[in-house]
């Protein structure tokens, strides 16, 4: 009997527990969004670091263009050019308050906007320390004079301005970041599945729809750009194996054939038959039905040998085997040597009836190949003795008692003059 053989089974992936593309999709758009975020944070640091520097530059700048004008306007305590001069700094949204004052600290002009925006954490951190400004307005009175100092400016810049500035920047700069993310993990995403997973998709459905019986015949698939690369190379080394597999089946199914066959005649050996016998027992018990064996002994053999040689005696075992097989049927009976020159059948499905007249075909069968046998004590030719015993077992009665019931008779067959069918049909 073949052993059922190994059985791989391949499903398609299932979308609900994450198809590769997914899960690839998933992992880019994580890591796109990741690797933006670490990105878009320096950014927003090293934007800072530029709007403060920006700022303080612009600021310190502008009021060493405006120092020589708010200084003359302090030594004349001139209130319209000191307002003009303040007003000149004030007019940008930056400036919260400024102040031009002369040398005792009196207020020439002095703009002040109402406040916009609370101090928040954010704008303390990004600009707490370069809001205030203040610069001595220097006056120089003649070449043989020192410069004297006439009043001071005062400015302080507005935080929230500045804070909302810096953020409306950087929510452009976030926003283009997870824009540009998005749109590179949409290319990765179509890349990887046009190039890694569409090709192994290709190499699951052919291998799923391999004969697990046949795997050496699976439809390799052919992955075009791939030949040279590890895709390649792994359905290279997947038809190497599946073509091994099946040539270990193949094997396989040979030392089978091979330990259940009898050598010499071709016809199933002991072991086969021990098989086949128990295994139609056992249904003939459970379907109720009945089950007949033959037992075949040449007459006379040893004198056979004896005289005509061994050589002779293994090629007549031959013919008698193949006569014996023709009057079986194949798909249903086994003809198998029992040992020696006996030979047996076992008839599934075939009651006393049937496997007498089976018997009988058997022994005509080999008296028809006319094979001389001038030392038999029956016939000049070579004939041959059968026991017959059928039975429909219950569950009650051993397997052995069938073989035993068809060798009595056999032997029965042999005391009688052989050549003869011998059976007695017994109620099981
Ligand atoms: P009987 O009619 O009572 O069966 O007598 P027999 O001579 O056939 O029986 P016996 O058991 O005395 O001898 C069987 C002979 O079968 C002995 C042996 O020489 C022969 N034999 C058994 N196996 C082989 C075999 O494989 N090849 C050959 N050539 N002869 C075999
Ligand atoms: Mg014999
Ligand atoms: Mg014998």
């Amino acid at each position: 009997m073949i052993s059922p053989r190994p059985r791989f089974s391949l499903s398609a992936p299932d979308p609900k527990k994450g198809s590769l593309t997914t899960k690839q999709a998933l992992l880019t758009l994580l890591i796109a969004m990741l690797i933006s975020s670490v990105a878009g944070s320096v950014e927003l640091i090293s934007h800072a670091t530029q709007m403060r520097q920006e700022t303080e530059q612009r600021i310190t700048q502008q009021l060493t263009i405006v120092n020589g004008a708010a200084a003359e306007a302090a030594f004349q305590l001139n209130p319209d050019l000191a307002h003009q001069i303040a007003y000149g700094l004030f007019n940008d949204n930056e400036v919260a308050w400024v102040s031009i004052r002369d040398d005792f600290g009196r207020a020439l002009a002095e703009f002040d906007r109402p406040k916009q925006a609370d101090s928040t954490w954010l704008s303390q951190y990004l600009f707490g320390d370069i809001l205030h400004y203040r610069t001595s307005l220097a006056y120089y009175m003649g070449s043989d004079m020192p410069e004297a100092v006439v009043g001071e400016i005062e400015l302080v810049l507005a935080e929230g301005y500045l804070t909302q500035q810096f953020l409306a920047r950087i929510y452009t700069l976030v926003g283009v970041s997870i824009l540009e993310a998005f749109i590179l993990s949409l290319v990765i995403i179509t890349f990887f599945h046009f190039f890694i997973t569409r090709p192994l998709l290709k190499v699951h459905a052919a291998i799923a729809q391999t004969d697990p019986t046949q795997p050496g015949k699976w439809l390799k698939p052919v992955l075009k750009g791939h030949q040279h690369d590890e895709l390649g190379h792994l359905v290279d080394s997947l038809d190497h194996l599946l073509k091994a597999f099946q040539q270990g089946l193949e094997q396989r199914d040979q030392l089978h054939h091979l330990s259940n066959m009898d050598g010499l005649t071709g016809v199933a050996n002991r072991r086969q038959f021990d098989d086949f016998y128990q295994r139609h027992w056992h249904l003939a018990q459970q379907a109720q039905q009945s089950l007949s064996v033959i037992f075949i002994d040449i007459d006379n053999f040893k004198e056979f040998n004896d005289h005509y040689g061994h050589a002779m005696g293994d090629d007549t075992l031959r013919a008698v085997a193949n006569a014996l097989n023709l009057c079986i049927d194949p798909a249903r009976d086994l003809l198998a040597r029992y040992g020696g020159e006996e030979f047996v059948c076992v008839l599934p499905g075939q009651d006393h009836e049937d496997a007498v007249s089976i018997a009988n075909c058997l022994r005509e069968a080999v008296l028809s190949l006319a094979i001389p046998h001038a030392f038999s004590s029956t016939h000049s030719d070579l004939t041959v003795s059968m026991g017959v015993a059928s039975m429909s077992p219950d569950f009650l009665i051993s397997a052995e008692a069938l073989i035993e019931r068809a060798d009595q008779h056999l032997y029965r067959a042999k005391r009688l003059g052989r050549n003869r069918v011998e059976t007695r049909k017994r109620p099981a």
